[in-house]
């Protein structure tokens, strides 16, 4: 199956917008067993949309469009589209009903203007738009059209707004591919999350035992970003099924406790889950990470039943006024220490009264590192019930990244203490 995908947008050419609509979109195809064979990203130009369009239909099964179906003069493409495949345009008269409700609901008056999104080509399916006013369009262009043999190309157009192009494609798209356009044969795939080791260590531990299974199909692949590992599992054909769940058997041995989750799931749900299930509730007290680790955790839905209230303490007065760290430990041991992290992460506990508290202190830099003490150095304590752990890390990195790092260790640690208290 041959599959294009076209992105509009002259923000996407200014370099104003992330692209991540080739991103995403890829990676929903690729669980379904699609392999994008080409993507392309053009300006809000009725011409270069038009050709590009032109030339996906002349090689692809399935031409798969973003943005320009707004209601501003730059949205162009499905003006153009309908004018490529001489059809005329028609108002659908329940998109107009919709747009009406979704002003109404928010009590603001409908711009006359928005009334254009309910023009639809005479031939095409109109997929609703749960999260905002431009439906989605799919159009089926017969064989020997633009490109030569019998067989139909599908084009489906999607908004560009990445919260309304999303569920549109999960709940009304990937039905339809899978009555249109079923993939080859049967393909697996599943993705483990891990944490802790680098992608050459995950390799090492697992492939030596995958080999029987690599050589009966099993495709493994490693994404490696900042704090975690992706280790992808596909299959295809007949045993697809079977090879999977050996493999994940295998995994799930060799790396005990270094999954955290599988597919789209995060570090932070897995741990406000954890929490969920056992009852726990959680604090935190973040001097370098400003609140990150509190952001991370409130992300997750569901987190207000075990998350208690956090503490940001930059200074040192903070850490002694809102977490009763004494004086003297940051004097002696200084704000960045083993001590001043135990000392946070148990009166964040006990004011929170919490069953357990992270803490985090560090150095982020660029500035501020000892020889001791380099930039990148970060204490973080977990306090719980009788017992505080402390570990120490170097995260040498720019200050976003490094709080993300430090976030995913701290996160990481929680998460290992309530597997362990679960047990
Ligand atoms: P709208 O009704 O909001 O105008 P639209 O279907 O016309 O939707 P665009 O105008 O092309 O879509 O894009 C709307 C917004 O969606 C952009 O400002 C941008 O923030 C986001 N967006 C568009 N394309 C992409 C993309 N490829 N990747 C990420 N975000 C995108
Ligand atoms: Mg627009």
């Amino acid at each position: 199956v041959q599959i294009e995908i076209i992105n509009t947008g002259s923000e996407l050419m200014l370099g104003s917008v992330l692209n991540t609509h080739q991103q995403w979109l890829c990676r929903e195809l690729a669980k379904l067993g699609y392999v994008v064979t080409r993507q392309t990203a053009v300006a809000d130009s009725g011409e270069m949309i038009e050709q590009t369009v032109r030339e996906g239909l002349s090689r692809a099964d399935l031409v798969i469009t973003t943005g320009g179906l707004g209601p501003t003069s730059d949205d162009i493409t499905r003006d153009r589209i309908a004018q490529l495949l001489d059809c005329a345009l028609h108002e659908d008269s329940r998109v107009v009903q919709h747009i009406e409700e979704f002003f109404a609901h928010r009590h603001r008056a409908m711009p006359g203007s928005t009334r254009v999104q309910a023009l639809v080509p005479e031939s095409a399916i109109v997929l609703p738009n749960a999260h905002g006013t431009a439906p989605g369009l799919v159009m089926e262009v017969p064989g020997g059209r633009f490109r030569a043999g019998e067989r139909p190309s599908l084009l489906i157009m999607l908004p560009g707004p990445p919260r309304e192009l999303r569920p549109m494609f999960s709940n009304q798209v990937v039905p339809l591919l899978r009555a249109k356009l079923p993939a080859m044969e049967d393909f697996l795939c599943r993705t483990f999350l891990t944490t802790g080791l680098g992608e050459s260590l995950v390799e090492e531990r697992i492939a030596p035992s995958l080999r029987p299974l690599i050589e009966q199909g099993l495709e493994l692949g490693y994404c490696a970003r900042v704090g975690e590992v992706e280790l992808r599992c596909v299959a295809r054909g007949a045993s697809a099924v079977q090879i999977i769940s050996q493999a994940e058997r295998t995994i799930r041995e060799l790396l005990p406790d270094h999954i955290f989750g599988v597919e789209d799931e995060t570090l932070e749900s897995s741990v406000v889950h954890l929490l969920i299930r056992q009852g726990r509730t959680v604090s935190v007290a973040e001097s370098c990470t400003g609140g990150f680790i509190a952001h991370r955790l409130t992300n997750v839905p569901g987190a207000s039943a075990v998350f208690r209230g956090g503490f940001v303490t930059y200074s040192n007065e903070a850490k002694e006024e809102f977490l009763g760290v004494r004086r003297e430990i940051i004097r002696d041991h200084g704000a960045v220490s083993a001590e001043t992290a135990r000392a946070m992460a148990e009166g964040a506990r006990h004011r929170a009264n919490a069953d357990y508290a992270i803490a985090v202190t560090g150095i982020a830099g660029p500035s501020g590192g000892t020889e001791e003490k380099p930039v990148g150095t970060v204490f973080i304590a977990l306090a719980s019930n009788g017992k505080t752990r402390v570990i120490r890390s170097v995260n040498r990195y720019d200050r976003e990244t490094f709080k993300f790092v430090t976030s995913q260790q701290a996160l990481d640690m929680l998460r290992r203490v309530l597997l362990k208290d679960q047990a």
